[in-house]
């Protein structure tokens, strides 16, 4: 995981030179917001997918956990194009971090600067292309009342991180959290769809999933494809019996899952492999209907230069 340069609050800084204090707030407490978006080759060179939709869930975020952006989404959308062009990079993983920096140490720090980055650099699938051997895990999904299940934040990232070891030490790949009610609410950096009946299902971020642009993006293919989508509670079992199921982000794609708590639902199947050559398409600009999910990167370099 290397490129050359970080974008660190206006300045592109040399990646093993984008330091910050070991007291930082963000450290201590996990008061920052992040978000993971992704490049991709297209016929008219890279293009950022979705980069709109990212860039206002770091402001919400921002909004719920009560941090002030010190830029405009116009000024971070140039911060990314910019980024991209930079390092050279045409396929890559874009990190956007916005922390609580260095100041004073107390809960409500209110003096901390507030500090914002950009970093990008060449990242392969998150989970691999191969069918997800899934556990559920023995922790519980984040609640939505203790805390804002709606910030991508990284502070309830903890959730995620130690779930995920229990996963990888039992032998599985990953792990799909239930919620406190029972219900399912997604993995550690995806969200989960399954395929019953021709009908596509994914839990509602009531359920405490992140509302997942990846997620989005996959309702809309499915609606595209006349495949019937919905947003409902799914039991433990319902992923026991599903034809199909698969885990999706921006970091990993889409991915199928070929068995849940050792009950095999088999290879990816034709629902699966139809939203994942849509997504393929969408995202590489081979489909004009998704053009306009695409900014291109070469419209920053034109415009800085
Ligand atoms: N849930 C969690 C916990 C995640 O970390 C991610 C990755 N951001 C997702 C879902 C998928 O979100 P997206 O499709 O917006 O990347």
């Amino acid at each position: 995981m290397q490129a050359e340069t970080i974008w660190m609050d206006g300045e592109h800084v040399p990646w093993s030179e984008a330091r910050v204090h070991v007291l930082s707030h963000a450290l201590h407490y996990g008061t920052a917001v992040l978000e993971g978006t992704r490049a991709y080759g297209t016929p008219e060179g890279s293009a950022v997918f979705r980069l709109d939709e990212h860039l206002e869930r770091l402001f919400r975020s921002a909004k719920i956990i009560g941090l002030a952006i010190p830029y405009s989404p116009a000024q971070l959308r140039a911060a990314t194009l910019e980024t991209v062009a930079a390092n050279g990079l045409t396929s890559c993983y874009i990190r956007h971090l916005v922390h609580r920096g260095y100041g004073e140490l107390g809960i409500a720090a209110r003096t901390c600067p507030t500090v914002v980055t950009v970093a990008a650099w060449e990242w392969g699938a998150l989970l691999g292309e191969e069918g997800l051997r899934l556990m559920t895990s023995s922790w519980r999904r984040n609640d939505p009342a203790v805390v804002p299940t709606a910030a991508k934040a990284t502070g309830p990232y903890l959730n995620s991180v130690i779930a995920k070891a229990e996963a990888l030490d039992a032998g599985y790949d990953e792990a799909v959290l239930l919620n406190a009610a029972g219900y399912v609410s997604e993995c550690t950096g995806a969200n989960v769809f399954v395929v019953s009946d021709g009908t596509l299902s994914t839990p509602p971020s009531s359920a405490g999933a992140l509302e997942g642009i990846t997620q989005d993006t996959v309702e809309q293919l499915a609606a595209d494809l006349g495949v019937p989508v919905r947003r409902r509670d799914l039991l433990r079992t319902d992923l026991y019996t599903a034809d199909e199921m698969f885990v999706c982000g921006t970091a990993a794609g889409i991915v199928p899952v070929q068995s849940v708590d050792n009950r095999e639902l088999g290879a990816a199947g034709p629902v699966t492999a139809k939203l994942t050559a849509a997504y393929e398409a969408a995202v590489h600009g081979r489909d004009e209907r998704y053009r306009h999910w695409l900014t291109p990167v070469a419209a920053a370099s034109r415009a800085t230069r």
